[in-house]
């Protein structure tokens, strides 16, 4: 483990509050002793939880905020609170979010070089421009924090002893066509009858799209927009459809048409 100066935590909070892209930070729990600094022996997010009582609410770029912060918490892990434009997208690699971003780059092209940061858990947070609605996901295993959220950032401490630290410092990049169409929602034109709910079937849906091997993917693909028809096309799920259409190695275009027809023969079927 890196040992960092508590002066130095605090060093950076106030780096990123005062940087030109003027960062909201806020203080976080941190590792002491392999456990959770909240003492909670069943912490579900172990060193990266807020210290604060409105958690990502209090995130300031007031410089004597957060001084008071760390020298109230000298320990204290940093979170960042994304600027609202700026998006980052949270590559877990437990999650298989390495090799499912590297699927995507070697079929729409590299990412630019934009700040970077390693985590903790040996992941990536690659930080972009981005203005419109962002998913939670941009494909399996690759979050995407906004203003919405908070990221950890270097240099806290992860449960698992290490340090996160930056890789590539400079100014975010502005996300490529291919990350700004796989965001934003898709515009089908939808038959909306009231949904019927079912968070856990939709998540089978978009894994079995997503998993589906070469030479079935339009097929799956065609099943799963029917039985997404069946439960009112919810344009959140049809979005997360198509997302991992794409992730699964279908153009846009083909899975946008397999969607559509889909919904147009259940939309004849019901009537
Ligand atoms: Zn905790």
């Amino acid at each position: 483990m890196t040992d960092v100066p508590a002066l130095e935590l605090e060093g950076w909070a106030a780096r990123y509050a005062t940087s030109g892209l003027r960062l909201a930070v806020l203080p976080l729990h941190s590792i002491r002793d392999g456990r959770c600094t909240c003492g909670g022996a069943a912490c579900k997010s172990p060193g990266k939880h807020p210290l604060t009582r409105h958690g990502k609410d209090d995130a300031s770029t007031e410089l004597t905020q957060v001084t008071m912060w760390w020298e109230r918490w000298p320990w204290a892990n940093i979170g960042i609170r994304p600027p609202a434009g700026v998006i980052v997208l949270d590559v877990d690699p437990r999650n298989g979010g390495d090799t499912a971003l590297e699927r995507l780059t070697r079929q729409h092209g590299l990412l630019p070089p934009t700040l970077t940061a390693r985590t903790g858990s040996g992941g990536q947070h690659i930080w972009v421009t981005y203005t419109g609605q962002a998913r939670g996901q941009l494909c399996r295993g690759v979050d995407v924090k906004s203003v919405r959220g908070y990221v950890v950032a270097p240099p806290s401490l992860h449960a698992s002893g290490e340090r996160y630290e930056w890789q590539v410092v400079m100014h975010p990049a502005r996300a490529p066509r291919w990350v700004r169409r796989l965001l934003a929602p898709p515009s089908l034109p939808v038959h909306r009858s009231p949904s019927t709910g079912g968070g856990d079937c939709d998540a089978g849906l978009i894994r079995t799209v997503a998993n589906a091997p070469e030479g079935s993917r339009n097929q799956i693909l065609y099943w799963a927009a029917c039985r997404a028809h069946e439960r009112g096309s919810p344009p959140a799920l049809l979005a997360e459809l198509l997302a991992a259409a794409m992730n699964a190695g279908l153009s846009e275009s083909e899975a946008r048409q397999t969607i559509q027809s889909a919904v147009r023969r259940s939309q004849v079927g019901a009537v």
